[in-house]
């Protein structure tokens, strides 16, 4: 497992860099079992719900405030916004649990549970776009985009080239 050492939420070893943070820090192999990860973001008494549901189970977690919501507000503690909760990593499934058992977090792939017809229709649903192109269409989105942005880079320098031209031709 890979963690964003910034924002703490946990990644599989195939990633590289973190999508949820705004500069895309570097992932860094978990080692220490203890280190705190992210659970889920909550506010106010959520926030403390989920904390005391955790503190009943046994598991010590910590909350900061989100990157994104840093504020004046956040420093005097002040601040009503989300902040993100985190747990050890070696506690977290059981923090999960925890978590769902209270509802504050959704189990993963529950839809695709529920029997008969919903389940082709949640999984097709839970099925990232990107996923379904085949990778002959994708390398073609991949060309075109390409070819249009010469297309783009062209008409920009011909324009500027043209623009200059005309003001010269003024003076
Ligand atoms: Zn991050």
């Amino acid at each position: 497992m890979k963690y964003c050492t910034k924002c703490r939420r946990m990644y599989n070893d195939s990633e590289h860099n973190c999508t949820e943070c705004r500069k895309h820090y570097a992932l860094e192999t978990l080692e220490d079992q203890t280190t705190p990860v992210y659970l889920t973001s909550a506010s106010g008494f959520e926030l403390d719900r989920i904390q005391a549901a955790l503190e009943d189970g046994g598991i010590p977690s910590s909350s900061k405030a989100q990157e994104k919501s840093l504020s004046a507000d956040a420093v005097t503690g002040a601040d009503k916004s989300n902040r993100d909760i985190l747990v050890p990593f070696n506690a977290l499934e059981e923090a999960r649990d925890v978590c769902i058992g209270i509802g504050a977090i959704k189990p993963e792939g529950e839809e695709i549970k529920v029997e008969g017809q919903d389940v082709e229709d949640a999984v097709n649903f839970e099925i990232d776009e990107s996923e379904v192109m085949s990778p002959a269409k994708r390398t073609a989105v991949k060309i075109i985009s390409a070819i249009l942005l010469i297309i783009i880079a062209c008409l920009v320098i011909w324009g500027t080239d043209a623009i200059t031209g005309w003001i010269k031709g003024l003076f």
